[in-house]
């Protein structure tokens, strides 16, 4: 097996599955065209992301990671009109091509984006959290989280989502394989030892309960992780 088997099944598969989407599609195209990384999740993998939304039944969504907002139009579109996806972004230009992506794909009155370091955004909404309970609606704990930013901070965005959380909500970590070096004892790659630190926590944290599996796909072979809070 190669990259380009798993690619073409990958390509079989979303074929099978999915519809067009123009708005989807564009959404790539001009993400790229702006000059954004082509590091978006796969078409197959967004629309986990929509179905694992709407399985959970969530209506509030948390994203650490937005970049041209392809994941967002889909956790957006998976909790329905009535719902919020807060989506969290360190670069003001991910975020404006990721707004006029949210627009185009009519689902930005139920996205706020927060432009920052995540590590710095996270603690407002605790505050948010804290300050409205359960008496706003917009304050709510998140139903759903979906980690996908800089790595190395996986574990103080694992902890961060726990919080933000309750009983129940579903945190997924996206990236864990890492080609296989996720395994790798002395890895001084700070993604990786990132990585491994975020699984440690889901291991031992009495919080949560865990797994994670591998995959092999467009973007070759890595993995995701997902938690349930207890
Ligand atoms: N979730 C997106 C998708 O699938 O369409 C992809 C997100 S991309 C892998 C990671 C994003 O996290 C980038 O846009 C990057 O600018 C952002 N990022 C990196 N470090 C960050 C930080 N400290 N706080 C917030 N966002 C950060």
């Amino acid at each position: 097996p190669t990259l380009a088997n798993w690619r073409r099944v990958d390509d079989y598969l979303a074929a099978a599955l999915l519809d067009d989407d123009p708005a989807l599609t564009t959404a790539r195209r001009d993400s790229l065209a702006a000059g954004l990384p082509a590091i978006e999740v796969t078409p197959l993998a967004g629309r986990l992301l929509e179905l694992l939304a709407r399985m959970t039944g969530a209506r509030r969504v948390l994203e650490i990671g937005t970049l041209g907002g392809y994941s967002t139009i889909h956790l957006a579109r998976g909790i329905g009109p009535e719902g919020l996806v807060v989506t969290l972004e360190l670069e003001q230009r991910h975020a404006d091509v990721a707004r006029a992506n949210l627009e185009r794909a009519d689902v930005a009155g139920r996205v706020e984006i927060i432009v920052g370091r995540a590590a710095d955004t996270l603690p407002h909404l605790a505050e948010r959290l804290a300050e409205h309970g359960r008496a706003d609606a917009a304050a709510d704990p998140f139903d759903l989280v979906f980690i996908d930013a800089d790595k190395e901070s996986n574990a103080l965005y694992l902890d961060w989502a726990i919080r933000l959380g309750r009983p129940g909500t579903v945190i997924v970590v996206d990236n864990i394989g890492r080609a296989g070096e996720v395994a790798e004892p002395d890895s001084v790659d700070p993604m990786v030892v990132g990585t491994q630190r975020g699984l440690e926590l889901l291991g031992s944290d009495p919080r949560v309960d865990a797994t994670a599996l591998q995959t092999v796909g467009a973007k070759g072979w890595d993995g995701l992780a997902i938690a349930l809070i207890r």
